[in-house]
């Protein structure tokens, strides 16, 4: 029974850890953070965060892609090897696939997407435009909301997902912490002002 359930976790562990690795290793390299202050520091909102949340978004969906992995894995482990293993694999790439799927059908937006992006190049344009919130605009994305550097006024209640930065609190908890929250902010947003 023991080996049963061992071999089973195993299966669901790795099916797991297979269908994130596009979002916790591919924007994790450091070439790729050295326009970005390090985690947890707040993101002044410029082109590059825009395009940064638009890989984080693809790097989300191709998790989807990465679970072909496991379920082919697990196939065969079902058909030819140890079926626990194959059972496990199933059984987190398949609620993967269709918690994405229905999410998309019930309107339910991944932590970056693309109505954000839109939200954040509005509050650059507006800070580069007359209605700014004052003569030194500097939008930057604080954990809970983007505001101005320079007077304080909150621009975007959008609360700061996880943007692919090598986390500050160190590899290991870091890792820990992507894993349970699979990269969504921890912090609501602010209430409105
Ligand atoms: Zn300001």
């Amino acid at each position: 029974m023991w080996a049963i359930t061992f071999e089973f976790l195993s299966g669901a562990i790795m099916a797991y850890m297979i269908t994130r690795i596009p979002f916790l290793t591919f924007p994790r390299v450091k070439s790729w953070n050295e326009q970005f202050p390090p985690h947890p520091e707040p993101i002044f909102v410029d082109a590059h965060l825009i395009q940064r949340l638009m890989h984080m978004r693809l790097f989300y969906w191709l998790a989807l892609v990465f679970a072909i992995i496991p379920l082919t894995f697990g196939w065969f482990s079902l058909a030819h090897g140890s079926a626990p293993i194959g059972f496990g694999m199933w059984v987190v790439s398949g609620w993967l696939v269709l918690s994405r799927i229905t999410a998309v059908i019930a309107g339910e937006q991944a932590p970056w997407n693309k109505q954000l992006a839109m939200r954040l190049q509005i509050v650059r344009n507006e800070s580069e435009s007359e209605k700014s919130c004052c003569n030194l605009p500097y939008p930057i994305w604080e954990v809970s909301a983007v505001r101005c550097r320079t007077c304080g006024k909150n621009l975007l209640n959008e609360s700061r997902p996880d943007l692919g930065r090598p986390r500050g609190d160190g590899w290991i908890m870091g890792f820990i912490r992507l894993i349970l929250t699979d990269g969504k902010a921890i912090v609501a947003p602010d209430e409105e002002e």
